[in-house]
């Protein structure tokens, strides 16, 4: 697994963009994931830093933000198969949050898992090319 980009929860997706873009990490995709209740900002390159912010108060995002303040919020990892990689995940004991992908940003397929395993960070798998 290859580490595909760094989230990060963040208030405000236009401020945030342009204060990477002030130390130099350019804004490289932008898009709204219905189905995850956020916008996402993709700045600097691969891998990239994944600028995250809730559409609106009950995403899970904006739910982490009232809780922990905006900040790192999870680690995307690059998978060939995220349905064979959930198996060997759950094999290996891991709590999936995703029993299946689902559509992620820039149209790939996405799953996480459970930060509890992970040592409080909470994991993404990304298939590309979808
Ligand atoms: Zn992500």
């Amino acid at each position: 697994m290859k580490l595909h980009h760094v989230g990060v929860a963040v208030r405000d997706l236009d401020e945030a963009i342009a204060r990477h873009a002030k130390i130099g990490l350019k804004l490289a995709h932008r898009e709204v994931v219905p189905s995850q209740g956020v916008e996402v900002a993709f700045v600097g390159e691969r891998p990239w830093i994944e600028l995250v912010a809730g559409t609106h108060p009950g995403s899970g995002v904006s739910k982490f933000i009232d809780k922990r303040g905006p900040g790192q919020h999870h680690l995307a990892f690059a998978v060939p198969s995220i349905i064979e990689e959930l198996a060997r995940q759950e094999r290996a004991g891991a709590q999936l949050i995703d029993k299946a992908p689902r559509p992620g940003a820039w149209g790939h397929h996405v799953a996480f898992l459970h930060p509890k395993d992970q040592g409080g960070v909470l994991i993404e798998l990304v298939e590309e090319g979808h």
